[in-house]
């Protein structure tokens, strides 16, 4: 299974992991905020059917989730 290429030494050994995606030939790391942060994918919206859910407000319609 080949991964994706890495942006520092050009191989395609960028491999997904846990935290992101990690290159096993260099070791350079890429890390992704798990559902927060920007650039982060939220949780699908239910409204609108993106997945911009963040802290239970959808950013791209506005619908608002919580409990009573
Ligand atoms: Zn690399
Ligand atoms: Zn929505």
């Amino acid at each position: 299974m080949a991964g994706k290429m890495c942006p520092k030494c050009g191989q395609y050994t960028f491999f997904a992991q846990p935290f992101g995606r990690e290159c096993t030939k260099c070791g350079y790391r890429m890390v992704l905020p798990v559902n927060e942060g920007r650039g982060g994918k939220g949780q699908r919206c239910p409204n609108c059917g993106k997945q911009q859910v963040f802290d239970g407000t959808c950013r791209n319609c506005g619908a608002r989730f919580y409990e009573k």
